[in-house]
């Protein structure tokens, strides 16, 4: 409870693999709080530079200001105790301290959205979103399409690296894939190669 306003806090979670469109429905709700005339905050982790230095950025290219902080504890030491709505995106990269200081933003009175993985790249649950989705008030999970099949995909396929638990995903180093095509780790045949098998396919004489 924000004892200044009134106002009661919350927790929003929105989670799912890469690609499913966590960015863009952290960026839509953040935007709403906008035109709400709500005073807004949004953070990511130093980890992720991939795309903008101080901006979240979608697959899709929607884009929005935000702080960028070393550490979950940095959230805190950043904000502005006027602001009524945070916004976190990439919470895996704050690791289980994120949980406390969204509990505590959240005590305060603020409404805090957060976007992170659910699983990693082993299919496993993803510290610390587990507990930020028993702790929250509302739970959105995103799907994306399996690059594979089509289907609904719920996993984040690891394609080159090593076995660390964060990797910052550079362009192809990640994909989408369903519960069917997921391979956990990194797939024994990396990537199919479309245009090798397309040859081999073509009758005896017709290639160039
Ligand atoms: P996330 O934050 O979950 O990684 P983004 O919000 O950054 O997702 O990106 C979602 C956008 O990515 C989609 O709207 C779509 O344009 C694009 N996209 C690229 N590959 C896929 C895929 N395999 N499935 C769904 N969307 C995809
Ligand atoms: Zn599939």
């Amino acid at each position: 409870m924000d004892f200044v306003t009134g106002h009661m806090g919350w927790i929003e979670v929105v989670c799912g693999p890469m690609f499913s469109g966590k960015s863009e429905e952290v960026i839509r709700r953040l935007r709403r709080a906008m035109i709400a005339r709500k005073r807004v905050q949004v953070f990511k982790p130093a980890l992720d530079r991939r795309y903008s230095d101080d901006e979240i950025v979608s697959h899709a290219d929607s884009r929005m200001k935000s702080e960028v902080v070393d550490s979950a504890a940095g959230i805190l030491a950043q904000l502005d105790w006027r602001t009524q709505v945070v916004g976190v995106d990439e919470a895996n990269f704050f690791g289980a301290a994120l949980v406390q200081v969204a509990q505590q933003l959240a005590d305060s009175g603020k409404q805090v959205i957060i976007a992170g993985l659910d699983t990693d790249y082993m299919g496993r649950p993803f510290t610390p979103m587990p507990d930020l989705l028993c702790l929250a008030e509302s739970i959105t999970k995103t799907l994306a399409i399996c690059v594979r099949c089509g289907n609904p995909a719920k996993h984040t396929q690891r394609l080159a690296g090593g076995d660390e638990l964060i990797v910052v995903g550079a362009l192809g180093a990640y994909e989408a894939r369903c519960r069917r095509c997921f391979e956990p780790g990194i797939p024994k045949q990396e990537t199919f190669d479309f245009v090798r098998a397309a040859r081999l396919a073509e009758p005896a004489g017709e290639a160039p």
